[in-house]
C-alpha cells in the first residue's frame, strides 16, 4: 500500500484537513494505496498556484519550442515506466492490462503530438481599410480546470493536460476520485521532465467540494470536463458565474449499425469489441446495435458464439478479456438497468449476472449482456448504461436505421456496417454524431478532433481541432499614419 501526496505547486502535500480516501482494486478489493482527499481549500490552492505560475512564474517566457521538447520529455517518461503504468492503470481501474498498455502508449503519443504543434501555433496578418499594419495572434487562456472521469484515467489526463501545456497555459488537474493513481503518477514525471512548480497541479478528491470548486473559481480561465451529462450541466452553471470558456466531453447512446450486405463476421467482432471493450464502460461505446432484420438471427447467433471467448477476471492475469466494473456502486446501477430492460419486456439472451467461484468473490465483476427484441422506446435503449450491456433492435429500411440511430439526446459516435460505399457515405452523412466509423468501431486518433454533438458535449479534444480550445484570440493593429486623427 501506497500514500500518495497531491501535486499542488511543485510540492506533494496531503489535504489540508488531513483526510485521505482509500483506493481499492475492484477486481479483488485489494488496498492499492492512500491518497488525500481534498476539499474545496485544496482546490483553491491549487488554483492561486496555477494562477501565479501562469501569471508571473518562468512558463510565460519559455519559447514555444522549450514548452514542445519538455512535452516531448513527458511522453518519454510515460514510455520509460509504461509496464508499471499499465499495471496500475488495471489495479485501479480493472481494464485488462492489453487495453491498459494500449491507453499508456497512447497518453505518450498525444504529449509527443502536442509537443510538436507547441511550434505550429501561429496567427495571421489582415489587409484592412486603413493605414494599419494588423494582425492576430494566439495566446493562452490561462488557468485551465480539469476535471477527468475513471474510465480512461491517464489517457483522460492526457488528452486534458497536454494540449493545455502546448498552447502555454497552467492546469489543475482533478481526476476521478476513484482513480486517481496513474494520474499522480504523471504528476510525477511531469515534475522530472522539468516542467516549473505551479504548471501544472493535481487534486485528489471528490466532484462535491475540489471539482465544483474548480468549475466555479473566478481564477479559472477554462474548464474543460469529460464525464456525464448531468454532471456537465452543473459544470457549465457554475462555470458561468466568470463566463469562463468551457469544453464538454459527456456521455452517448451510440448506434453501431449493421447493414444486411456487411461482412457478417466483422461485423460480429465490431458488434461485440464496440460493446464491450473496457466492459462497456466507454463513452463512445456501440450499445444500440441496429440491425438488419434479414440478418438480425444470424448476427446475434454469431455474437451468441463469441460472447465465451471474453473472458473474466482480474485484468493482469493473461487472457482476461474483460474485467470487473470500478465500483460495486456503478455495478448496482448496470445490474438495475438489466432489471429494467427484463422488465420492459427485452429478451436477455445472456450475462447479466455475477459470474460465480472464488475469483470473483471479492470483486465488482458483471457477465456482458445482450438483450435482443429491444424498442427504441425501452429506457435501455435511450439511458446510457455505460457497462457492459448491448440493446439489438432490429430495422427494416435505411430510414428507418437512421431515424432510429439519431432518436436520442446524444450524439457522440456511430458506425456503419455495409460493403456499399456509397451507401456509406450516404448514412454516415446523416447521422447527427461526432465521431464516426465504417466497417470498424473504436479505434481513435490523437490526429483527429473527438467529441459530440448534442447532450454529448462542446467543443472538441485532440488534433489541430484540440488546442483551439485552449487558445484566446487577439488581433494587433499598428497604426502607421503619422498625421493626428484631427477628429476634434
Ligand atoms: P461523473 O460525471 O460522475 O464524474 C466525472 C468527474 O467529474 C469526476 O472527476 C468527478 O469527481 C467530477 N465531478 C462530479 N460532480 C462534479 C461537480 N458537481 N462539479 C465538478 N466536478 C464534478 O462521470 P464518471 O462516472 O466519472 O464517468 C462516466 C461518464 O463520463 C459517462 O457518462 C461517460 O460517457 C463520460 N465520458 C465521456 C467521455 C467523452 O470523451 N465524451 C470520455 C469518458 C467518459
Amino acid at each position: 500500500m501506497k500514500r500518495y501526496g497531491m501535486l499542488i505547486d511543485g510540492q506533494w502535500v496531503p489535504a489540508r484537513s488531513g483526510e485521505t480516501r482509500e483506493i481499492r482494486d475492484p477486481a479483488d478489493g485489494a488496498l492499492l494505496a492512500k491518497v488525500p482527499e481534498a476539499g474545496r481549500v485544496d482546490a483553491e490552492a491549487a488554483v492561486d498556484a496555477a494562477r501565479a505560475a501562469f501569471d508571473a512564474g518562468p512558463w510565460r517566457k519559455l519559447t514555444a519550442q522549450d514548452r514542445g521538447k519538455l512535452l516531448f520529455r513527458v511522453g518519454e517518461g510515460i514510455r520509460a515506466h509504461a509496464k508499471r503504468l499499465a499495471e496500475l492503470e488495471t489495479r485501479n481501474c480493472g481494464k485488462p492490462l492489453a487495453e491498459a498498455a494500449f491507453d499508456v502508449a497512447d497518453a505518450a503519443d498525444c504529449f509527443e503530438f502536442y509537443g510538436g504543434l507547441a511550434t505550429k501555433i501561429h496567427g495571421e496578418t489582415m489587409q484592412v481599410p486603413a493605414n494599419s499594419l494588423s494582425y492576430v495572434v494566439r495566446e493562452p487562456v490561462g488557468v485551465c480546470g480539469q476535471i477527468i472521469p475513471w474510465n480512461y484515467p491517464l489517457l483522460m489526463a492526457a488528452w486534458k493536460l497536454s494540449p493545455a501545456l502546448a498552447a502555454g497555459n497552467t492546469a489543475v488537474l482533478k481526476p476521478s476520485e476513484l482513480t486517481p493513481l496513474t494520474a499522480l503518477e504523471l504528476g510525477r514525471i511531469i515534475c522530472e521532465a522539468g516542467i516549473p512548480a505551479g504548471v501544472v497541479n493535481i487534486v485528489t478528491g471528490p466532484g462535491a467540494g475540489p471539482g465544483e470548486a474548480l468549475a466555479a473559481s473566478p481564477q479559472v480561465d477554462k474548464v474543460a470536463f469529460t464525464g456525464g451529462t448531468v454532471t456537465g450541466r452543473k459544470v457549465m452553471t457554475a462555470a458561468s458565474g466568470n463566463l469562463k470558456k468551457i469544453s464538454l466531453e459527456l456521455g452517448g447512446k451510440n448506434p453501431n449499425i449493421v447493414f444486411a450486405d456487411a461482412d457478417l463476421e466483422c461485423a460480429v467482432d465490431g458488434a461485440l469489441f464496440g460493446a464491450f471493450a473496457n466492459q462497456g464502460e466507454v463513452c463512445s461505446a456501440g450499445s444500440r446495435l441496429l440491425v438488419e432484420r434479414s440478418i438480425h438471427a444470424r448476427l446475434v447467433e454469431g455474437m451468441l458464439k463469441k460472447i465465451p471467448r471474453i473472458k473474466l477476471g482480474h485484468g493482469l492475469e493473461p487472457g482476461v478479456k474483460m474485467g470487473p466494473l470500478v465500483s460495486a456502486a456503478h455495478r448496482d446501477k448496470v445490474e438495475s438497468y438489466i432489471e429494467i430492460g427484463v422488465n420492459e419486456g427485452a429478451k436477455l439472451l445472456c450475462g447479466g449476472k455475477r459470474p460465480k467461484g472464488r475469483a470473483f468473490a471479492k470483486g465488482h465483476f458483471l457477465e456482458p449482456a445482450i438483450f435482443d427484441r429491444v424498442k427504441p422506446s425501452m429506457r435501455i435503449a435511450r439511458e446510457e448504461i455505460f457497462g457492459p450491456v448491448l440493446a439489438v433492435i432490429p430495422f427494416d429500411s435505411e430510414d428507418e436505421a437512421v431515424s432510429i440511430a439519431n432518436d436520442t439526446e446524444y450524439g457522440l459516435a456511430a458506425a456503419v456496417w455495409t460493403k456499399d460505399v456509397t451507401r456509406a457515405v450516404r448514412v454516415i452523412s446523416r447521422l447527427r454524431a461526432g465521431i464516426t466509423w465504417v466497417n470498424t468501431y473504436h479505434p481513435t486518433f490523437n490526429e483527429l478532433p473527438w467529441g459530440g454533438y448534442k447532450a454529448s458535449g462542446m467543443g472538441r479534444e485532440l488534433g489541430l481541432y484540440g488546442i483551439e480550445e485552449y487558445l484566446e484570440t487577439k488581433q494587433v493593429n499598428i497604426n502607421l499614419d503619422e498625421n493626428p486623427i484631427g477628429w476634434y
